[in-house]
């Protein structure tokens, strides 16, 4: 299933991403930030508990905390496929 591994990859990068994000220092503005570093939170914990369709788009999951369906787009790439969701995110996977 190479769409599930490339999806696994890309979840683990944001969830790198995220952490770091949420490990950084705290800026002047505490109170902005507290928010900010709650809803970080909630995204690490989103993206270590992916959801088990892989049809469902992983960056709407962790950031928004959305389930929106990726839908196939023509290829333009020859062997690759293309999958985006509503908010336009996209993911390419190579042909079974
Ligand atoms: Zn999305």
């Amino acid at each position: 299933m190479g769409a599930d591994k490339q999806g696994t990859e890309h979840r683990l990068e944001m969830l790198r991403q995220l952490k770091e994000k949420y490990n950084q220092p705290d800026p002047p503005e505490v109170l902005k930030n507290k928010q900010a570093k709650a809803d970080i939170y909630q995204q690490i914990l989103r993206a270590e508990s992916p959801p088990d369709d892989p049809e469902l788009c992983l960056d709407c999951w962790v950031y928004h905390g959305e389930r929106l369906k990726m839908v196939a787009h023509d290829s333009t790439e020859y062997g690759i496929d293309i999958f985006r969701c509503a908010n336009d995110h996209e993911r390419r996977a190579k042909h079974k």
